[in-house]
């Protein structure tokens, strides 16, 4: 089988990989690049956009940088993506009123799918994004595996994922976030949780929580930790249809402490579905951890009309580079101005240099291929085969 990497392969984000044969030909991921906004042309990629001679499309995980471009290819394309990472990305999209992917079938762990002379094997791992995907791809005898983005500081055994994975790869395709920063601890989610903890009981005024509305692992970390801390948990009309459309055991507005609001009157129709809803009056009499967008800055200056702010917190639960972003520093500016303390609880979605070196080590391959990350040469040191 021959790997090429359209993108990705020096850089972080917009990660594209053909695997082939004399007569397969599939990608595995087809991103956007992060900073879209300067480069928003197709990449040059024969018979993906039109004339379709890609026979398959595999999404290790619903960001953009590995899903963005699903929107633009060839319909007659089959995609494929996990459940629940669809049931996220329709929920999401519908939100926004825009179209959204139409997969042909779904990836689950463990459960190989056959592609010309490709079979195509994913394995779940744990990551920022719900439901993500290590893939592997076999074909005459030979194996190349896909790491797609993945951690071991979440909730799921990091042991029991390598047990999964095959002992002997011919070609690692791996990702490298993390090998661009000089030393890396990685706090797990499990000690998020605690530290939120001590936070939340630490505060009498209203708690905010600026957090990606996706990232589902986190929501769960807060949820727990406003749990613990005796205060409800109020997620917006946007977040709360992504939890509603998973489900289950992740926190939703199902939940008896958890309420779904509205920032815009205009939403209040898709608000009366849920039980659990809560208005502007009612949160200013209750003790809550609301998760926040940056967007949201009117209607938290309305709130601070409601109730005194000065014993109030703000949690930071993003990547610290989103800082930067106007609307996100207006955002932050403003919450400090009404008298919030700001605190930042994060912890990444990527490998540690050390979990990165356990998978090479357990899947002991003849070739590594990085992948997502600024630097590649990290990999070539000699002993890490
Ligand atoms: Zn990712």
């Amino acid at each position: 089988m021959n790997v090429h990497i359209y993108r990705g392969q020096n850089q972080i984000g917009g990660s594209i990989i053909e695997v082939s044969t004399e007569t397969t030909r599939i990608l595995l991921d087809v991103g956007l690049e992060l900073d879209n906004e300067k480069n928003r042309e197709l990449p040059k990629i024969e018979g993906l956009f039109d004339s379709p001679t890609v026979e398959a499309v595999f999404i290790s995980h619903y960001h953009g940088d590995h899903l963005g471009l699903a929107y633009y290819i060839d319909k007659r394309i089959p995609l494929y993506i996990g459940k629940a990472s669809y049931k996220i990305v329709k929920a999401a999209d519908d939100y926004k009123n825009t179209e959204t992917i139409s997969p042909a079938g779904f990836i689950y762990h463990n459960h190989p799918i056959t592609i010309g002379d490709i079979t195509v094997t994913a394995f779940l791992c744990d990551h920022s994004a719900f439901d993500s995907y290590m893939i592997l791809c076999e074909s005459g005898g030979e194996r190349i595996l896909y790491t797609g983005d993945f951690r071991s500081n979440g909730r799921k055994p990091f042991g029991w994922l390598l047990s999964q994975l095959p002992h002997k790869v011919d070609k690692l395709i791996c990702e490298g976030t993390t090998l661009t920063r000089d030393s890396y601890d990685p706090v797990t989610e499990s000690e998020l949780e605690e530290a939120a903890v001590k936070e939340f009981r630490s505060t009498d005024g209203p708690i905010f929580v600026m957090q990606s509305s996706t990232n589902i692992d986190r929501i769960v970390t807060m949820y727990r930790a406003a749990k613990l801390s005796g205060r409800v948990f109020l997620e917006e009309l946007y977040m709360a249809e992504i939890t509603s459309a998973i489900g289950g055991s992740i926190p939703n507005p199902a939940f008896s402490d958890v309420y779904a609001f509205i920032t815009n009157g205009r939403r209040y129709e898709t608000l009366t579905k849920y039980k659990n809803r809560i208005s502007k009056e009612h949160i200013g009499a209750t003790r809550f951890v609301m998760c926040v967008r940056s967007s949201m800055l009117k209607y938290i200056k309305s709130l601070a009309e409601l109730m005194p702010f000065e014993k109030g917190l703000l949690v930071y639960s993003m990547w610290g580079g989103y800082k930067m972003q106007p609307e996100m520093k207006a955002f932050l500016d403003e919450c400090k101005r009404l008298g919030l303390r700001i605190v930042d609880l994060h912890t990444s979605g990527h490998a540690d240099p050390d979990t990165i070196k356990r998978v090479i080590e357990w899947t002991n391959p003849k070739e590594i291929i990085p992948i997502h990350t600024e630097n590649p040469a990290w990999f070539s040191k000699t002993d890490l085969i």
